[in-house]
């Protein structure tokens, strides 16, 4: 049998790819999406309850201009699922609220207070209903990524979609890329290769000889139900809060009980997809810190449901966005760790507009410049990558990963 041909083939339909396949159809570009699974968002992006708002935090000058960019696309893209309850970021425990500092810090960065405001503890109480001090974003939202990643792949007459097809290696032939399943059946050919299969990202490259440094780590949230007459009831959030972990506003069931959901664990190095014990245990801390309630009686959170997914995490935890300049034909949009909203929508833009050769307009004029993309591209992790400018373009096989020490980005 022949192999299909597409100009433009996307492995992985988690929200990754399918923001990109979303974005090349919104240009009129036809594109075939390929997953292992039956259908769209089966894996890390079968979340429900994923929390979007910019880095403001001190010493990642990239990290907080990339989030910006990143937020302002996610709002832009999602609009429809695109729930703005806000989220309120307490004081960490080891700091000490300082209006002026912190104000001067965030004109600093241009963050006006549209996006973040700092508020002392009483302003919070009676704004939010939290008595905690810290940083008030009021444009921070939660999005279901499971509903947009299905959304953004409704039937289309340019969208052609192979489900339960596992691609296990790619192989170069006559300018074109060859893609084979698990029996070693050539089942694709195409021009041009968006990678967007998180952890398997990893394999896949490693059957064109390239060795991205890529790692599991699994995580867990906390889906709590709480008595209504609980102790924990009158501080339970209307608003989201992020900080040594993240939770959801807590929502008031029919009942009269309530239905809170904090998170999340975060295991290094593993993929068990198994709920465990100590991940509610550990969440149940978090609620804790997140709420400064340490008297609270933690048997009140009863852990009746939890959503477990392992995310895929780089080096040095930025993702890897970009085209891989020494595989011609070949784009990357993976290690989205714990911040899918935001990436995938850069990831739509930035992607297509490789994959096009055209259209950087609109994220130069967001500040999208050289050094972001250089900071995202996969070519960071081989050595020489940006010794000279024309190497960005002429990468051969040097495929030995450098892994940075220490982190640079949460
Ligand atoms: C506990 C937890 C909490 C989180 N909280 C947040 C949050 O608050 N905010 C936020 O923005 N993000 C959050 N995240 C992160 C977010 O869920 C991920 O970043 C995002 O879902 C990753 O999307 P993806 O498309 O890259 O990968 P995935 O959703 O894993 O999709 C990869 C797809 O590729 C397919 N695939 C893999 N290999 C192959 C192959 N060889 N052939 C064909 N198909 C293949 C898979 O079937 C899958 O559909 C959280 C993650 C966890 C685990």
């Amino acid at each position: 049998m022949t192999p299909q041909h597409h100009e433009i083939v996307v492995i992985g339909a988690g929200i990754s790819g399918a923001a990109i396949a979303n974005e090349l159809l919104s240009r009129s570009q036809p594109v075939c999406i390929v997953d292992a699974a039956p259908g769209p968002a089966s894996a890390c992006s079968s979340h429900s309850y994923a929390i979007a708002h910019p880095h403001i935090g001190r010493g990642s000058p990239r990290l907080l201009r990339l989030t910006r960019i990143a937020f302002l696309l996610a709002e832009a893209r999602w609009g429809k699922q695109w729930n703005q309850h806000g989220i309120f970021q307490p004081t960490k425990k080891d700091k000490v609220f300082n209006r002026d500092e912190l104000q001067e810090y965030l004109r600093s960065i241009d963050i006006d207070d549209k996006i973040a405001k700092p508020l002392d503890a009483r302003e919070a109480q009676a704004l939010l209903g939290i008595e905690q001090s810290g940083v008030w974003l009021p444009r921070g939202a939660s999005l279901s990524l499971a509903e947009a990643a299905n959304d953004l792949l409704q039937a289309h007459e340019k969208l052609t979609c192979l489900w339960k097809t596992r691609i296990s290696r790619l192989e170069a032939s006559d300018g074109k890329w060859l893609l084979f399943d698990d029996a070693g059946h050539q089942i694709l050919t195409s021009d041009k290769v968006i990678v967007a299969a998180a952890m398997e990202t990893k394999s896949l490259m490693a059957s064109i000889d390239v060795h991205l440094p890529l790692k599991p780590v699994r995580g867990q949230l906390s889906i709590f139900s709480i008595s209504k007459n609980d102790a924990w009831v009158p501080r339970l959030p209307k608003v989201a809060l992020s900080g040594e972990g993240y939770c959801l506003p807590a929502e008031k069931l029919a009942d009269g009980s309530y239905r809170w959901i904090v998170g999340s664990s975060f295991d290094e190095g593993e993929d068990d997809l198994q709920a465990r014990n100590s991940s509610d245990e550990f969440n149940r801390e978090q609620a804790q810190g997140l709420l400064n309630y340490a008297e609270g009686d933690v048997a009140s959170l009863r852990a009746n449901d939890s959503f477990i997914g392992v995310r895929c995490v780089s080096g040095d935890r930025l993702p890897i966005i970009g085209t891989l300049t020494q595989r011609p034909g070949i784009f990357l949009a993976t290690a989205l760790g714990s911040r899918g909203v935001l990436w995938s929508a850069l990831a739509a833009k930035f992607i297509v507009a490789q994959v096009l050769e055209d259209d950087f307009a609109l994220l130069a004029r967001l500040g999208f410049t050289a050094d972001l993309v250089a900071a995202l591209a996969p070519a960071r992790f081989f050595a020489g990558a940006f010794a000279t400018p024309s190497a960005l373009g002429a990468l051969a096989s040097n495929s030995k990963p450098i892994l940075p020490s220490a982190p640079r980005a949460k």
